[in-house]
């Protein structure tokens, strides 16, 4: 028998105890610093509870048990719903002192009805009886102005009559002005972001006509509720805004929004995908400093997590839902259940890439193009195919990170964006199971 290569053994922050998780087996328990050092140690003679929940294992049962779990997770990735991005155009209204889309080729020739009629013709062909929704994103999709609520109407229209659902990611700036239109389709979700409270947002998302813009999103945020439109308030967080969430939070209790069963909310950490930052990346935080920081923020301020609960690698799944999430072999969405179109006919594999020159994997207007050795790459990595995931104790926690993010570092697709699972875990379990804040005590469960 050996100790599971999968086994994560992590002391709990804050804590004298430690955390044993199995994703594989679907155990997680809280033990004692003396039983983990015998485990550090090798000293696991006679313990049939660790065999029992996978802990000690013989390698190649276990390795069955891999490859099967494998199959079942490529098994419900293809009947899984594909999330469809199409970008009517990289224009914004906004200027915003993050926007990694700043350096895009916004070509002012606006979206043609042949080119939406051939997205719609495209995505009823590849997808035929897929389980798919769309997503408006941009640039901006939402501009002001009739031309474009024309062409966003079509868009709505055409998707209503094919029976799938909308998601819309905006700035929200013109969101008041677009109620009756988003009504058109069914609405899933839309995607809106507020940086801070008041000062702190107008100071990072300004419209170009340089007004402030947070009073104006605030109320197309209650009108989207009050319209039966649901809405995921997104943040996207970096040292600049990290200490203002908590008042964001009280600004959201406060409009009563967090009641809302139709709101939910979103943190996305600010990072530097394909150019430099306004202001420097000193601004930016690691993923590991974000939730360093957001852990210290929490205790400090647990009312925050009536607004959020951050997701802590697996700590909040496991909190909610008192079992593990099943294993994950691959974190990216890109080409198997995600891909993005824009207005310029182009296909791209996700919102990441999408408007990127070099990232094209085809067009679908004016003729169907596709670049398949790129896309096999695409759909081929995971943690199976990425030489240094294979041995990584953490790999069914990270499931190999981002693509593009891998790919910008090392040029290579089939390459690694290192989560720091484990990190997230020792911060995670310590918030939700060690010492809830607000939350109550519970104990860690076990599938
Ligand atoms: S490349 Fe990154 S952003 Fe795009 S789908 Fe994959 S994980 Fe998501
Ligand atoms: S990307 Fe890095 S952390 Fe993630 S599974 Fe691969 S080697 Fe492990």
């Amino acid at each position: 028998m050996e100790f599971s290569k999968h086994n994560i053994l992590s002391p709990i922050k804050n804590s004298s105890n430690w955390v044993l998780i199995n994703l594989l087996s679907g155990n997680a328990d809280i033990i004692e610093a003396e039983v983990a050092q015998k485990l550090q140690q090798g000293d696991w003679t006679q313990n049939e509870d660790l065999l029992a929940k996978g802990y000690l294992v013989d390698p190649e049962s276990e390795k069955k048990l891999f490859n099967q779990k494998y199959l079942d997770f490529l098994d419900e990735r293809d009947s899984d719903e594909i999330q469809i991005f199409f970008v009517p155009q990289y224009s914004c209204n906004f200027s915003c002192s993050y926007c990694f889309q700043e350096e895009y080729d916004w070509s002012k020739s606006p979206l043609k009805d042949e080119v939406l009629d051939a997205f719609f013709n495209y995505i009823d062909s590849t997808f035929a009886g897929r389980r798919k929704y769309l997503t408006l994103f941009g640039g901006e999709p939402l501009l002001p102005g009739s031309s474009h609520q024309q062409k966003i109407s079509r868009f709505l229209k055409m998707a209503k009559d094919r029976n799938l659902d909308v998601a819309v990611v905006t700035n929200g700036y013109s969101l008041s002005e677009y109620i009756e239109v988003l009504k058109i389709a069914h609405i899933r979700e839309i995607q809106v972001t507020l940086d801070g409270p008041e000062p702190i947002h107008n100071q990072r998302r300004t419209p170009k006509d340089g007004k402030p813009s947070f009073n104006k999103i605030a109320e197309g945020i209650d009108l989207c509720l009050k319209n039966n439109l649901p809405v995921n308030l997104r943040a996207v967080v970096d040292r600049e805004n990290l200490s203002s969430l908590p008042a964001l939070a009280e600004y959201a209790i406060s409009k009563g929004w967090t009641q809302n069963p139709l709101f939910k909310t979103q943190l996305g950490r600010n990072y530097e995908l394909h150019n430099c930052q306004v202001g420097g990346a000193s601004k930016l935080l690691s993923r590991v400093e974000m939730y360093e920081e957001l852990f210290a923020m929490i205790h400090n301020n647990p009312h925050f997590l009536e607004f959020h609960r951050p997701a802590f690698s697996i700590s909040k799944f496991l909190f909610e839902n008192g079992e593990l999430p099943a294993p994950l072999f691959d974190s990216c969405t890109g080409t198997t259940t995600e891909w993005a179109f824009d207005y310029q006919g182009r296909i791209f594999a996700c919102t990441a890439t999408v408007g990127k020159s070099g990232e094209v994997l085809g067009t679908f207007f004016p003729d169907i193009t596709r670049h398949e050795e790129i896309i096999a790459q695409w759909e081929e990595r995971d943690i199976t195919s990425i030489p240094e995931c294979k041995e990584c104790p953490v790999s069914l926690a990270c499931g190999g990170g981002c693509t593009a993010v891998a790919k910008n570092r090392t040029g290579q697709i089939l390459s690694t964006d290192c989560r720091p699972a484990q990190k997230l875990i020792e911060l995670g379990v310590s918030l939700y199971f060690e010492k809830p804040a607000t939350i109550e005590s519970t104990s860690i469960g076990n599938s």
